[in-house]
């Protein structure tokens, strides 16, 4: 037993010894390996521990383990000395060079469908108009069947709806419910607003067509509001958007929640009228739907329809800004390309 309690006190203060000159994390894991891997005294005593005499082999196990525990423990701490000396090094050599100039922070800019939306609503906030903002998640009742749109009419064909799976709860498919929001709300009051926002439609993605676009409506409600009005009011909006001398005309269309319908068309600002490959040779440019207030509408709305009627028109900004900004892909606008938008 004294032979071998011996023996572990040297290998103890060879390993200890051999550890003091150990500086790098290579030369830790080898000190490991020699000294508690597989093949190291230790780990040998360990397995033949069923040679030793029965009466010798409770001491030999508590010394063979507390010399394991030891050299462990040395190990652990070295490892420690080892770390923080490597840290303490890389400070010292990787020092902060504190005048060198800052890295510069690239400026976000206003997407180009955002600089045409603060266009109109400058325009119509000159004119004494307000903002009115309406959900873009709808009931069924507002999107169709309040615009004068019931279930079995024929008119829902025209769009191509984002059903939700509530039933009677889809995606706005134009700005027009908020007409009816707006009206109950401010009912008998006269109302001249603009509803501006996201509406979805379920069409076929092209370089002209987006299932996602924005669309601002403007609604005119109170005594004695006319066509001439409307009218007015539309030419006022072009003249201060293309210039006072743009020419602007009205050309019967329908919709069914306005009676009498109109479009407003602009003279082509890209060749003067004169016929171009932007306004397919026409001369002239489709800028927005109108007419008046449909009467159902307006009874929806909370407005008696013998006393009350108003005018409104609705415009998509997406095409208007592609024109505008001489895009040639709609999709560029939702795609978050930041090359792209740092063109504006
Ligand atoms: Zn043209």
């Amino acid at each position: 037993m004294n032979d071998v309690e011996a023996k572990l006190m040297e290998a103890q203060e060879g390993a200890l010894a051999a550890l003091v000159d150990v500086q790098s994390e290579p030369g830790l894991e080898e000190w490991k390996q020699a000294n508690l891997g597989k093949t190291s005294l230790v780990m040998r005593m360990f397995g033949s521990l069923g040679q030793v005499p029965k009466e010798d082999r409770p001491a030999v196990g508590r010394a063979v383990n507390a010399l394991k525990v030891a050299l462990e423990t040395a190990f652990t701490e070295k490892q420690q000395v080892v770390k923080q000396n490597q840290l303490s090094q890389a400070i010292a050599s990787e020092k902060l060079d504190i005048t060198l100039p800052g890295r510069a922070l690239r400026r976000g800019r206003l997407h180009p469908l955002n600089m045409t939306l603060r266009e109109i609503y400058r325009v119509f906030g000159d004119m004494g108009f307000q903002i009115y903002r309406s959900p873009e998640v709808e009931l069924d009742d507002f999107n169709f069947t309040f615009l004068n749109i019931p279930p079995y009419h024929p008119a829902r064909d025209m769009w191509d709806t984002f059903y939700t799976e509530t039933e009677g709860v889809l995606l706005r498919t134009h700005t027009s419910p908020g007409q009816i929001r707006v009206m109950r709300e401010r009912a008998p009051e006269d109302i001249r607003v603009i509803l501006p926002g996201v509406c979805m439609r379920y069409e076929q993605l092209t370089a002209r067509s987006e299932i996602e676009f924005i669309q601002i409506e403007v609604l005119v409600v109170g005594k004695g509001i006319s066509f001439a009005d409307m009218k007015g009011t539309l030419k006022d909006f072009v003249a201060r958007t293309f210039g006072p001398e743009a020419r602007t005309r009205l050309r019967p269309s329908y919709f069914p929640f306005t009676e009498p319908s109109a479009e407003m068309d602009v003279e082509c600002f890209i060749c003067g009228g004169e016929g171009c490959g932007v306004c397919k040779g026409s001369g002239w440019l489709e800028i927005l739907g109108c007419g008046m207030v449909h009467p159902t509408v307006l009874q929806y709305g909370g407005y008696d329809p013998s006393v009350y009627s108003g005018f409104a028109a609705g415009m998509g900004i997406d095409r208007s800004t592609l024109m505008r900004y001489r895009i040639d892909d709609i999709r560029h606008f939702r795609n978050n390309d930041i090359r792209f938008l740092e063109q504006y």
